[in-house]
């Protein structure tokens, strides 16, 4: 694909972003559903194969330019951009790192046209941050491996087509796809989420599934240190420009209305109070940005630092955006208390990313080892 052609993918992913998403993102959120439609638009228009190879169908946009395109979409609408992560990044991204040229050919290409869509099954109710933890059990039988077990929470579970699922066979982890059409697999809706109410949350049943010994991804006892490292890798390079795009939502929402609300005869934005909100989140988006890009760059070009620069950019973007989407609160007063306008709607989304693809608590953990590795003096 020329530059020019990627700039047009983004440019493209703007005005999709405004005109189809925008406008209708209380409503998704409101109604905690996804259309259709919705999803069949970002497939026709390429952006579930955003970052995917054009070899393999997809649009083959570096991860500058994904990000560009996750913070259009995510400045818009949090549910449509959790496909990006869930759909592209994590179960695209770690088939095309880690699957044999067999399973990539099974599944990729469907995965970047948005034929199939792909959710990641790691979460269970007594594994969240301690993931290696899963009580998902399989064995082999024959040529196939049989899996049982509940996952829970699994963003767009009650609509994907494909499961990445983490089992484990006591203690060795591997990581398996999973169709749905495949006997013993059910998923059970959940609700009442905080955010991301548009994403089909859904806990997965799994009966005695049967799964080819060819849908094992990267062989037996790889499901921890290599499956689930490469898919939190690209979720959380996903979540930190989601978090640019809700911060970013968030100025532009209090900044509108500091320039247009009046109180003591005055524009509430002439307040020092009310600019040093501004001023705090001007700052800290582009702080975000920057962190963003750099991560982006060192993925690119395979640097050993890439790890550490996205969990610190997952870390501080979305600590970021819950501050400012909480002075966007602020700054509207009673209406930004109110679904009317977005701002308490971002102040929710801006929650999520600070639990998800690992909490920052954990991420404030490996952020620590890094320092110490780094940064203490030899005695
Ligand atoms: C909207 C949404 C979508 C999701 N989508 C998916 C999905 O698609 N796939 C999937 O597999 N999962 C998904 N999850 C689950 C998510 O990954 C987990 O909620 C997350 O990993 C945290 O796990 P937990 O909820 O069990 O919290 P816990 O692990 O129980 O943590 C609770 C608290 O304890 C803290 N804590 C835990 N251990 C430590 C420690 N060692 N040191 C310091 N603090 C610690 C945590 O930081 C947190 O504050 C989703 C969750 C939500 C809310």
């Amino acid at each position: 694909m020329s530059d020019t052609d990627r700039s047009d993918v983004i440019a493209r992913a703007r005005l999709f972003a405004e005109t189809e998403l925008a406008p209708r993102a209380a409503e998704f959120d409101r109604d905690e559903f996804l259309p259709q439609d919705v999803i069949k638009k970002m497939a026709e228009q390429g952006f579930l194969g955003a970052s995917i190879p054009t070899a393999w169908g997809g649009l083959g946009l570096d991860p500058l330019e994904y990000g560009d395109v996750t913070e259009a979409i995510g400045k818009a609408c949090a549910s449509t951009r959790a496909l990006l992560t869930v759909h592209t990044s994590i179960v695209a991204g770690t088939l095309l790192d880690l699957a044999s040229k067999r399973l990539k050919g099974k599944y990729l290409a469907a995965l970047a046209r948005g034929e199939k869509i792909g959710c990641f099954a790691l979460s269970e109710e007594g594994a969240g941050s301690d993931a290696a933890s899963v009580a998902t059990s399989y064995i082999r039988k024959g040529d196939s491996f049989v899996l049982n077990g509940r996952k829970k929470w699994i963003s767009f579970a009650d609509i994907a087509d494909l499961f990445l699922v983490l089992a484990s066979d006591n203690g060795v982890p591997s990581a398996f796809i999973v169709e749905r059409d495949m006997p013993g697999v059910r998923t059970w809706p959940m609700s009442g989420f905080l955010g991301n109410r548009a994403t089909h949350i859904a806990e997965v049943e799994l009966d005695d599934v049967e799964v080819p010994a060819e849908n094992l991804i990267a062989g037996i006892g790889a499901g921890f240190g290599f499956v689930v490292n490469t898919a939190l890798l690209h979720g959380r390079y996903s979540i930190a420009w989601a978090g640019v795009a809700l911060a970013q939502a968030a100025l532009e929402e209090m900044c509108s209305y500091a320039t247009r609300r009046e109180q003591f005869g005055v524009k509430i934005g002439t307040q020092q109070l009310v600019q040093k909100m501004v001023a705090d989140t001007v700052t800290n988006v582009a702080a975000a940005r920057e962190l963003c890009r750099s991560a982006g760059r060192s993925l690119a070009q395979r640097h050993a630092d890439a790890t550490t620069e996205t969990i610190i950019a997952k870390y501080f973007s979305s600590t970021i955006a819950q501050r400012a989407t909480s002075d966007a609160v602020q700054v509207l007063g009673g209406n930004g208390c109110w679904s009317g306008y977005p701002a308490e709607r971002l102040f929710r989304e801006a929650k999520i990313l600070e639990i998800i693809e690992g909490t920052s608590q954990l991420q404030q953990i490996l952020i620590a080892d890094v320092g110490y590795k780094k940064f203490s003096r030899k005695a």
